[in-house]
């Protein structure tokens, strides 16, 4: 089994970086921000404000009455909250905010817990998400942290909401990227650091296709398992 851990604050690429990587080395990606986002969007449906859904008095009682789970098909991640699968709905921006607020809450990270471990205990996986290399899978044969300046990670978020049909201003998508890993780092619980093992890459100047290479790169190094070439497909 291999597992490559790729941790790092939003809009440094990891899903879009991850997802490749998983396809040219034959391996499953695991996006488990979309587990949060999915427990955050169950939150406001039940009208639960953002603030309120960092208590964890408001937010538990909830887990009760939900199961989330991860599913492959047509060849990508989807994760389904109570048999439903919600596409896109969790992508959007307030949807982030909710996730980053749920996630603050202890009892939140241990209901998602064994859904991340046992993936990875079953598949050889890139998991993306604030705490696999220090949390969720500690003995990581790879870990990345990957990061970019704020500028750079809301312009590709900014992009890729945009691309969604979303109509988002870049001066929001700055801010409330900057107040989302602000939390996200600070927290007491798996805050989104790297971990003592982690290779730290900045990606602010590196294109897509730059970005996959310095982690295949690393992965090469540290297992000798190599993307495969074209004509080995
Ligand atoms: O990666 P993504 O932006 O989809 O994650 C949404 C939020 O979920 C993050 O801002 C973070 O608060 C939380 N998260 C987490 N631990 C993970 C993945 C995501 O706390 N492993």
């Amino acid at each position: 089994m291999i597992a490559i851990a790729i941790d790092g604050p939003g809009g440094a690429g990891k899903t879009t970086i991850s997802k490749e990587i998983a396809k040219r080395l034959g391996i499953v990606y695991v996006d488990t921000g979309a587990l949060y986002r999915t427990v955050g969007f169950y939150a406001k449906e039940c009208g639960l404000s953002v603030e309120d859904s960092k208590k964890s008095e408001k937010i538990v009682p909830l887990l009760s009455d939900i199961r989330v789970d991860i599913n492959y098909y047509g060849g990508t991640q989807h994760v389904l909250l109570n048999g439903k699968d919600l596409g896109d709905r969790i992508r959007e921006p307030e949807i982030s905010m909710y996730a980053s607020a749920v996630s603050s809450v202890s009892e939140v990270r241990d209901f998602l817990l064994d859904t991340q471990r046992n993936i990875a205990e079953n598949n050889d996986v890139i998991m993306d998400g604030r705490d696999i290399g220090t949390v969720i899978i500690p003995d990581a044969e790879v870990k990345i942290f990957l990061t970019a300046s704020d500028e750079a990670r809301a312009k590709r978020r900014y992009k890729e909401l945009r691309e969604k049909g979303m109509d988002v201003d870049y001066e929001q998508v700055l801010s409330e990227l900057i107040e989302r890993d602000l939390a996200d780092s600070q927290r007491d619980i798996a805050p989104c650091k790297p971990a003592k093992d982690a290779v730290v890459i900045d990606n602010s100047d590196f294109s897509l296709e730059e970005s996959i290479a310095a982690i295949l790169k690393t992965v090469e190094d540290k297992t000798g398992v190599r993307a495969l070439e074209k004509q080995d497909v």
